[in-house]
């Protein structure tokens, strides 16, 4: 049997893969098994972010993985509390918890949000309100998280306790937190998996003041925006405001797998010890391969990330076969005239990967994929788009 066949009967049936094996891959370039080049604009969903192979990326792992591999968070150990350092530095956040996953680390955030406020107001007001059209992960409570009806089926019954709002509606987002005496507001600043919709500045703006004035948690899901994805570290910092949590993974770990719950001042001291845990939370090659993402993470960086984000936005708009265009910087959604599946298959067969959300084509690329191989890649995605 090929790689293939074995996947396909070994392998859980959940996922419907491309017909491509990856097998190694350097920067924005990944090779298949039959030695096809591809330029990826998908980065492992928002995972790669300095691309395959990443020289600084690779030494922090082989460096840490030498050295000590795995112990448990019955001692404490280098990495973690360097990362969480510099995370709490860069965002003001007081303290960090380290999980393996976006679901995970919204697991967290919800567990803390409950927490932070059955510490201070006792039983009763633990519901969360998050937004129709949003994606929260796939644990039994991160699908009811999920403000999309085609999640909640198959595996009843759902954790209780979430409610659903309109997006960029601040009627109805208040009302629902009212009538349900919610403890907290749970938001991806900008949508993903939905269709990569970023939320509008005047609501986000609207709900935050409404949230800190009645001791609502605010609660940003960044597991996929973060991390320098929206031309910022956290997409927050694009609108203005301090959370009181955020959650975030994918493109932390640079390709491997780790979440982070960041918690602000009110909750700092809502975990106490045995309240919340991990086995491989906070795995310290995690954590190196983090750091050296991390550190690298600064406003030069970004300015690069808004030049390319800018030039794709620019390079697509109004281009033939093209409605739209939506998203923050490196994280772009292109609502286009042919079906997005066709996209896909034609951008492939020429070269280029490309992600869809919804109906859309999403592009996620590497944060420092060269130029010169995202204007290629843009050309062959405009000359499929317009055929
Ligand atoms: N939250 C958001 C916004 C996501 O985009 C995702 C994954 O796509 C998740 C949570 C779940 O992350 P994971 O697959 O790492 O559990």
């Amino acid at each position: 049997m090929n790689v293939k066949e074995k996947d396909n009967k070994f392998i859980a049936s959940s996922y419907a893969r491309f017909p491509v094996t990856l097998v190694s891959g350097e920067g924005a370039l990944v090779y298949d098994d039959c030695g096809k080049e591809y330029i990826d604009l998908g980065a492992g969903i928002a995972v790669n972010t300095f691309g395959y192979s990443d020289k600084k990326w690779v030494e922090a792992v082989t460096q840490q993985i030498s050295k000590l591999s795995h112990t448990s968070n019955l001692y404490y150990t280098e990495p973690g509390a360097m990362l969480a350092e510099v995370l709490c530095e860069k965002t003001g956040f007081k303290k960090v918890f380290f999980s393996n996953s976006g679901a995970e680390a919204n697991e967290c955030a919800i567990k803390a949000a409950r927490k932070y406020s059955h510490d201070k107001y006792g039983d009763g007001r633990y519901a969360i309100v998050t937004l129709i059209n949003s994606f929260h992960g796939r644990t039994v409570t991160t699908l009811a998280a999920t403000g999309q009806d085609v999640f909640h089926k198959d595996f009843n019954p759902f954790t209780g306790g979430f409610i659903y709002a309109k997006a960029n509606d601040i009627e109805d987002t208040i009302g629902k937190i009212k009538e349900n005496n919610a403890c907290a507001v749970m938001v991806e600043l900008i949508q993903g998996e939905g269709g990569v919709m970023a939320l509008d500045k005047e609501y986000v703006s609207a709900l935050y003041d409404y949230c800190q004035q009645n001791d609502v948690l605010f609660v940003c899901d960044e597991v996929q925006t973060g991390n320098g994805r929206s031309g910022k570290l956290y997409a927050y910092m694009n609108y203005g405001i301090m959370p009181d949590i955020i959650s975030t993974a994918k493109g932390l770990g640079g390709g491997l797998p780790i979440g982070a719950t960041l918690l602000g001042e009110k909750v700092e001291g809502t975990y106490t010890p045995g309240t919340h845990g991990s086995t491989f939370g906070g795995n310290p090659v995690c954590c190196a391969a983090a750091l050296s993402v991390i550190e690298r993470l600064d406003d030069t960086f970004f300015k690069s990330v808004k030049n390319k984000s800018k030039y794709v936005f620019d390079a697509l708009e109004g281009a033939k076969g093209v409605k739209s265009v939506s998203g923050m910087g490196l994280m772009i959604g292109i609502e286009t005239e042919r079906p997005a599946a066709e996209v896909i298959a034609k951008c492939r067969e020429k070269g280029v990967l490309v992600l869809s959300a919804k109906t859309k084509v999403r592009l996620l690329p590497p944060l420092n994929i060269e130029e010169k191989q995202l204007e290629k890649a843009i050309d062959i995605l405009k000359e499929v788009l317009g055929k």
